[in-house]
C-alpha cells in the first residue's frame, strides 16, 4: 500500500489555510454587559449578530481562538429539513404530525434564512447552492431514502428525487452505492471563511469578542443578574448564554449533562485539479450515505481537491491514524482515487442530546442553543437567533425546537466514557417515545 501522507502533510484543519482562527480580539472585559456568551462559534457568533442588530450588546467569550471549535472545522455542507428526517423513520408518529410539521417548515425557514443573512451581511465563505446527493449503502437503505424523500417533498415542495441503482454513475464514480437521493435545496460553504465573516458581522454591530478567556462558571445575583468568572477577571451580565456544544464542559453543569460529545473526523487529499474531482464527483456537490456512521465528502471550494470525513473511531484517537482510516475509506469508495496522497487530518467534537434533536431554550436563566452535528452549521445559525430573540423577550411566534424537552439521563454527569457511545445515542433514540412536548423543568 502506498504512503497516503502527502510530503508536507499536516494534522490541522485544511479550511485554515485560508482562514486561520487568531485572537487578534482579546480587549479589556467589561466590568458589566448586557449579554455574555460562552462560545465563540456560530452559535455564539450568530445570537451576538442578532442582539446587535437589535441594539442589544454581548460580550462573546472563548478559552480558545473566536471560531476555534467545529465551527471552523467542519464538512460546510447544508441542507434543510432534510437531515430531520433522518433522525428516525417514524418522527410524525413520535412526535405527532402537526409538531413535525411545524419543525420541518422551521428547518426549511432556517435555510432560506441562512441563505438571506449571507446576503444581507455579505459574508465572505464561498457559499453555493451546489445541491446534496445521499448515496444508499445497502438495498434496504433505498426504502429509508424514498421515505426521506416524500418527508423532504412534503415540508418543502419538489426539492429531492430518488436515483436507481443505473444512475448513479451521473453522480459519483462507484459502484458501492444502491441508489441514491438528489436534494436541491442543500448547499456548501467555507466553515472557516463562515465563522470569521459571521464574528466581523457581529463585531460591525457592536460585539466584543474576546477569544482566550475561558469560563470557569458562573453565580446567580439577588436581582436575577449573573456574576460570570472567567480567566481574566469577572463580568456581571444580565443575561448568560451557553454556546458551547461538543466542548460543553464544568461551567455550565445543567447542558453537560445533556450533551454527548463525539469526535469527528476529516482529511483533505492533495490538489487533483478540477478534472480529476469532477471524474470522481461530476455534479461538484456535497455528499452523504445512509450508514449510521456514514461518510461526508465534497469538493473543496476550488474544486481541486476532495474533503472526507467520517467518524474514523469512536475513542479519542490521533489525527494521524484517523487519517490514514479516513484515506482507506475514500479510495475504497471511489476506486478511481488510488493513490492519492492526503495533506491535511483534523477533528472536532460534535454533540449530541439524548433524542438527537437540536435545543434551544432557557434554564435558571441560562440561556442555550446547541446539540446538532451534521446539520449544525444551518441548524445552529438558526437557533442562535431564536435564542437572541428570547433573551430579547419573545418573538412573535415561538420557536418549535424551543418545545422539545432538553432531557438527561441520570446518572450521565457529562463524561460519555461513562455509557459506551454505540450503546447509548442510537438506542437512545427509541426513548423519545415518552416525550411530551412542555417546558424545559425538571
Ligand atoms: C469534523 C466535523 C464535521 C462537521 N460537518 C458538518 C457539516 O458538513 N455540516 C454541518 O452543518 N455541520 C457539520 N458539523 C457540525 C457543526 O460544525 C457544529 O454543529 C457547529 O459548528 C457547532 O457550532 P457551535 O458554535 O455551537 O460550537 P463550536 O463551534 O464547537 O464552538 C464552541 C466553542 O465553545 C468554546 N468553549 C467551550 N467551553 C468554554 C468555556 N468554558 N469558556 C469559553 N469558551 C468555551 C470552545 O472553545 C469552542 O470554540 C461538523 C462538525 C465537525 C466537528
Amino acid at each position: 500500500m502506498t504512503d497516503p501522507f502527502a510530503p508536507g502533510f499536516i494534522e490541522r484543519p485544511y479550511w485554515w489555510d485560508a482562514a486561520p482562527p487568531t485572537i487578534d480580539s482579546a480587549p479589556p472585559l467589561p466590568e458589566e454587559i448586557a449579554v455574555a456568551i460562552i462560545g465563540g462559534g456560530i452559535a455564539g457568533l450568530s445570537t451576538a449578530l442578532e442582539l446587535g442588530r437589535n441594539g442589544v450588546k454581548s460580550l462573546v467569550l472563548d478559552r480558545e481562538m473566536i471560531g476555534w471549535g467545529a465551527s471552523s472545522r467542519n464538512g460546510g455542507a447544508l441542507a434543510g429539513a432534510g437531515s430531520l428526517g433522518k433522525v428516525r423513520a417514524d418522527l410524525d408518529k413520535v412526535l405527532g404530525k402537526q409538531f413535525l410539521h411545524e419543525l420541518s417548515e422551521e428547518s426549511e425557514g432556517a435555510f432560506e434564512s441562512f441563505e438571506a443573512l449571507v446576503a444581507r451581511e455579505g459574508l465572505d465563505c464561498d457559499y453555493v447552492r451546489s445541491g446534496r446527493f445521499v448515496g444508499a449503502h445497502a438495498p434496504k437503505a433505498m426504502d429509508a431514502l424514498k421515505r426521506r424523500a416524500d418527508f423532504i417533498n412534503a415540508a418543502a415542495g419538489e426539492q429531492a428525487f430518488i436515483l436507481p441503482r443505473e444512475r448513479v454513475a451521473e453522480e459519483i464514480a462507484t459502484d458501492r452505492f444502491f441508489g441514491g437521493m438528489v436534494l436541491h435545496r442543500a448547499g456548501s460553504l467555507h466553515p472557516a471563511k463562515y465563522v470569521r465573516s459571521l464574528g466581523q458581522a457581529a463585531e460591525r454591530n457592536g460585539a466584543i469578542l474576546a477569544g482566550g478567556t475561558e469560563v470557569r462558571g458562573y453565580k446567580r445575583l439577588p436581582d436575577g443578574s449573573f456574576l460570570v468568572d472567567t480567566s481574566r477577571g469577572a463580568v456581571r451580565a444580565h443575561h448568560v448564554m451557553a454556546a458551547t456544544n461538543g466542548y460543553t464542559g464544568k461551567a455550565t453543569p445543567w447542558q453537560r449533562r445533556r450533551l454527548i460529545p463525539v469526535a469527528s473526523y476529516m482529511i483533505a487529499t492533495e490538489e487533483l485539479g478540477e478534472e480529476r474531482v469532477r471524474k470522481a464527483l461530476p455534479k461538484l456537490r456535497v455528499y452523504g450515505d445512509t450508514k449510521k456512521v456514514l461518510y461526508y465528502f465534497r469538493p473543496s471550494p476550488d474544486y481541486r481537491r476532495i474533503l472526507f470525513g467520517g467518524r474514523a473511531s469512536f475513542v479519542d484517537a490521533d489525527t494521524k491514524r484517523s487519517g490514514a482510516k479516513l484515506h482507506r475509506f475514500l479510495t475504497d469508495l471511489i476506486p478511481e482515487l488510488e493513490g492519492v496522497r492526503i495533506t491535511h487530518s483534523w477533528k472536532g467534537n460534535v454533540a449530541f442530546a439524548f433524542d438527537m434533536m437540536p435545543h434551544v431554550g432557557v434554564e435558571d436563566g441560562m440561556h442555550d442553543a446547541m446539540a446538532r452535528n451534521g446539520d449544525g452549521v444551518t441548524t445552529l445559525t438558526h437557533l442562535a437567533t431564536v435564542a437572541a430573540r428570547m433573551i430579547l423577550g419573545g418573538s412573535n411566534k415561538a420557536s418549535a425546537y424551543s418545545r422539545i424537552p432538553f432531557e438527561t439521563r441520570p446518572p450521565y454527569s457529562g463524561h460519555p466514557g461513562f455509557m459506551p457511545f454505540i450503546g447509548t445515542a442510537y438506542q437512545l433514540r427509541d426513548r423519545m417515545d415518552g416525550w411530551r412536548l412542555r417546558d424545559r423543568k425538571h
